[in-house]
């Protein structure tokens, strides 16, 4: 049984990590005021207890990854969260991005198609503080037709293409941040979408996500 302790070291290491994630470009306080209140570490194996706090991904279930500090931070910058927003997010994996968009404030549907890593949801500890986080087992290229329309959608894995049901299910005047597939390494994108339904497309960094596969894994 894992035991979730938050101790002064882990508050100093998270601290640094604060630091250094300004120190790399990273400007919104308020991003960084949520990753200063979330213990990395309970989101990982407790192998892992006190590296949890350098800037790298590391393996969750299901061969999969939680993705970089700096990363992390990078998304939820660029879609500029405002509280009581309706944020879909594809790829729940070890559930660390939802939990900074929920400590955002904002109202998180997130969807994993690992039916392994769909079902720790049941344990996640910070059920009862973040209530505000809906949980679904799924295939993300199809997003959440019942929920729609989105003010921000996040994709947290490597995208083959722009999935146009997700587009879809986008308000006018909201906005998705994803990290486009160019080979090797992906281009993050932010697209808005105008009132007239034509979309804007502005580049930034480029990152290494996971695939975005499609269908489910039971
Ligand atoms: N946001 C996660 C990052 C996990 S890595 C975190 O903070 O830990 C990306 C996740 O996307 C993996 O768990 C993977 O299983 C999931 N994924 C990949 N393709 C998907 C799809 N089509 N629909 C839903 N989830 C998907």
């Amino acid at each position: 049984m894992k035991q979730y302790i938050d101790s002064y070291q882990h508050k100093g290491l998270r601290k640094r990590l604060v630091d250094l994630l300004r120190s790399k470009g990273i400007s919104d306080e308020r991003v960084l005021d949520a990753i200063n209140a979330i213990p990395r570490h309970f989101f990982l194996d407790s192998a892992f207890d006190l590296i949890a706090y350098e800037d790298r991904a590391f393996p969750i279930s299901a061969d999969q990854t939680i993705s970089q500090p700096y990363t992390v931070a990078y998304q939820t910058q660029l879609l500029q969260i405002k509280k009581s927003e309706k944020v879909l997010e594809i790829g729940t994996g070890s559930i660390y991005q939802s939990s900074v968009l929920a400590e955002l404030g904002a109202r998180v549907y997130t969807i994993e198609r690992q039916k392994k890593l769909f079902d720790e949801q049941k344990d996640f500890v910070f059920k009862s503080k973040y209530p505000n986080i809906k949980f679904f087992y799924g295939d993300g290229f199809e997003g959440l037709s019942t929920y729609m329309p989105f003010d921000k959608i996040i994709i947290t894995a490597a995208a083959p293409f722009i999935p146009p049901k997700l587009i879809a299910q986008l308000k006018p005047g909201g906005m998705m941040v994803i990290p486009l597939d160019e080979g090797e390494v992906q281009r993050m994108l932010r697209i808005t979408k105008n009132a007239d339904g034509t979309l804007t497309e502005e580049s930034f960094e480029a990152f290494s996500f996971v695939p975005m596969l499609t269908g489910k894994n039971s």
